[in-house]
């Protein structure tokens, strides 16, 4: 089973949150700070992180980031007391894959642990190799090659490129995306799929632009009002990704 590390300084929430994840058959490591949760994921191995952004110690947005930086592969969902969107996208914007607001009940809190611990599945990402322009996608190694050089993709940013390739020149709407990259229950802000479709556009767009000449990638078009489309030719060399 997966092993989480909850960072919680309110020690009545860190309680509960412990024995109900302990409770689901999750290893659990707890912290009240965030000098512990970096020493942690120092030593340890995590699958999921739950963050509060809240800590006596230091700036949980910082924290984020270098957890982000310690374990590369592992989830990172954020808990914010605050209701105001600017810690919600600077959290997202620090890597984390998604968030919750406090309160939250702690059977949403468990059904979004679950489905993210559930590997988007094949059906949804394709299980074909995909290859556009010089970009290379192959869902079942989750590896992405640009000009035959690996680009390491955060898991969501991965599932959700293999989503727009699975359907590759077509639209796909943001319902979609968020269904089967995050949840099938989503009901919540598509601010999520929103920065992790920048991330992975400023991702493509540096590995791009790190080769010489720049490699020639499909662009990501956003579809106001629907959702997102990969071009699945690469568009005009006019609108390469990269210097002109
Ligand atoms: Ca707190």
């Amino acid at each position: 089973m997966a092993d989480l590390l909850v960072v919680e300084d309110e020690v009545k929430i860190g309680e509960l949150l412990v024995s109900a994840l302990g409770a689901n058959g999750y290893t659990v490591t707890w912290e009240r700070d965030g000098a512990g949760a970096l020493a942690s994921a120092r030593t340890g191995s995590f699958d999921l992180v739950l963050l509060d952004l809240g800590l006596p110690d230091l700036d949980g947005i910082e924290v984020c980031r270098m957890l982000r930086r310690l374990q590369p592969e592992c989830l990172v969902v954020v808990l914010t007391a605050r209701r105001d969107e600017m810690d919600v996208v600077e959290g997202l914007e620090a890597g984390a894959d998604d968030y919750l607001t406090k309160p939250f009940r702690m059977t949403e809190l468990l059904a979004r642990v679950r489905a993210h611990l559930r590997r988007a599945s094949a059906d949804a990402l394709g299980s074909g190799v995909f290859s556009s322009g010089e970009l290379t996608l192959d869902p079942g190694a989750r590896r992405c090659l640009v000009r035959g050089h690996e680009v390491a993709l955060r898991p969501k940013e991965f599932d959700l490129l293999a989503r727009l390739a699975s359907e590759a020149g077509r639209a796909v709407s943001r319902e979609a995306l968020m269904d089967d990259v995050w949840d099938r229950n989503w009901f919540g802000s598509t601010k999520t799929l929103d920065v992790h479709v920048a991330a992975l556009r400023r991702r493509l767009a540096e590995a791009a632009e790190s080769l010489e000449p720049p490699a020639y990638l499909p662009l990501i078009t956003t579809l106001r009002g629907h959702g997102y489309r990969l071009e699945f030719q690469g568009g005009p060399p006019g609108e390469r990704i990269g210097p002109a």
